[in-house]
């Protein structure tokens, strides 16, 4: 095999159809220099290029765009590997700026631990499952592309990736952006997309909607008083899916917006600046 570096490139094999030149489409293939932990990532290569970061493999549509996300914690470095229509394999690496989160201590709280019931545990485990199931949807359309819009304007009352340590114990980071907002207050698609899930009555999430954006981009709005759209439906920027409430465990009222590449939980905000 011969491998040979091109600017973060890597070409490392062409098993190419006479005509066809080793590696066009890895010369055409590209990614921002750098991107934030937590970040939703838009490159480019030629339609019909295969893609493959953690496990999960995507098709370049017609429109040319790469797409995929940079969990809380990525590392420094990520790579993704291609495959050209020709066979040709190669990667392309992308460096990741290191974030700095809100850590908040909490010392001397009396021990307690929350276990819920067992049937609650099922319940849980259940609702947890269909959220899943809705996440691994890969639509062609990239609603994703489009400048997102506050889904309600409000006060930030929790950002993407802080975490409490309480008693030593670090808890699960926080993976969304809070809005505090007035209880019935009209919640708003930030981009286009296709309903997946409209629940109103989830365990730990209350009334629940999650928007698909295509190519395994969605968002997730939880702890919403009203649901009023229904899975299937397609909402343009701006059209109303519910209002923000307290429902699931919620201590007051707010809209958790909470964005998706798959499974990997990514920061809204980011995609508002
Ligand atoms: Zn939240």
């Amino acid at each position: 095999m011969r491998a040979t570096i091109r600017a973060g490139l890597l070409v490392l094999a062409c098993a190419c159809p006479a005509g066809v030149h080793a590696g066009d489409c890895l010369a055409e293939a590209s990614l921002p220099p750098t991107a934030q932990q937590g970040a939703l990532v838009m490159g480019s290569a030629a339609p019909g290029t295969v893609y493959e970061y953690l496990g999960h493999t995507s098709v370049v549509g017609d429109d040319g765009v790469i797409v995929f996300g940079l969990a809380r914690d990525a590392p420094e470095r990520v790579e993704l590997a291609l495959r050209c229509a020709d066979g040709t394999r190669g990667a392309l690496a992308l460096d990741v700026a290191r974030r700095e989160y809100q850590i908040e201590r909490i010392e001397g709280l009396p021990e307690k631990t929350v276990n819920p019931p067992p049937e609650i545990a099922e319940r849980i485990a259940r609702e947890q499952a269909e959220v899943s199931k809705a996440r691994t949807r890969d639509d062609a359309r990239s609603d994703f592309r489009m400048r997102f819009a506050w889904p309600v304007r409000a006060r930030v009352s929790g950002v993407y990736g802080s975490q409490r340590v309480l008693n030593g114990t670090p808890k699960d980071p926080h993976l969304g952006l809070d809005l505090a907002a007035p209880e019935g207050t009209p919640v708003h698609a930030p981009a286009a997309g296709v309903v997946t899930l409209a629940q109103t009555d989830y365990y730990l999430t209350g009334g629940t909607v999650i928007l698909d954006h295509g190519h395994g981009v969605s968002s997730a709005f939880i702890h919403l008083s009203a649901v009023s759209v229904r899975p299937g439906q397609l909402l343009a920027q701006g059209d109303v899916l519910g209002a923000v409430g307290k429902t699931g465990r919620a201590t007051g009222p707010h809209l958790h917006w909470g964005l998706n590449w798959f499974e990997t939980r990514l920061d809204p905000e980011l995609l508002l600046k």
